[in-house]
């Protein structure tokens, strides 16, 4: 049970700060997604619902009696942040970020649900509501993702032909 719960302590620090990582990469997208609004609406509510999972995972982390990692948190906001910066400096910069958002998602579910699996075992069953719902969260904004990549690079071609026009 202990090594269980060390295990679990740690994945909820991987998740803490792969959460910093969603919010600066969506927060440096959503900055400059004037263009396509209604992928910048959908970004800017799954933003809100990522400060929420950052909350959960600090409570689930401190009903264990732990904090998250400032180190493992600061590497993956400097990430974030590249990688933003890395798709800003492409012609096609809105489907390089679908591209990358669709995968990141599919990483965050991947991430609860191995959580999840931990919580009996770890014995911090009281993790699982919060971590449930962070995950239902997640799989609506991959479903969101993935139900809309066409109509991005359809919109993406539009809006290179007015450029052009
Ligand atoms: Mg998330
Ligand atoms: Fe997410």
């Amino acid at each position: 049970m202990s090594k269980a719960r060390d295990i679990f302590i740690l994945g909820l620090r991987n998740a803490h700060a792969m959460e910093i990582q969603a919010r600066e990469l969506m927060e440096r997208q959503s900055e400059r997604m004037d263009d396509y609004p209604e992928v910048k609406a959908r970004l800017q509510t799954h933003l809100l619902e990522t400060k929420e999972q950052l909350k959960r995972l600090e409570q689930c982390l401190s009903a264990c009696g732990e904090s998250s990692s400032t180190v493992k948190d600061t590497t993956q906001s400097v990430m974030g942040n590249l990688m933003a910066m890395g798709h800003a400096m492409s012609g096609d910069e809105i489907l390089k970020n679908t591209f990358a958002n669709n995968a990141f998602e599919n990483f965050e579910i991947a991430a609860y649900k191995s959580l999840l699996a931990l919580c009996r075992i770890a014995g911090v069953e009281e993790a699982r509501g919060p971590l449930e719902k962070s995950l239902q969260e997640e799989e609506r904004m991959a479903d969101w993702i993935d139900a809309n990549v066409e109509k991005v690079t359809m919109a993406f071609v539009e809006h290179e032909q007015r450029q052009a026009a």
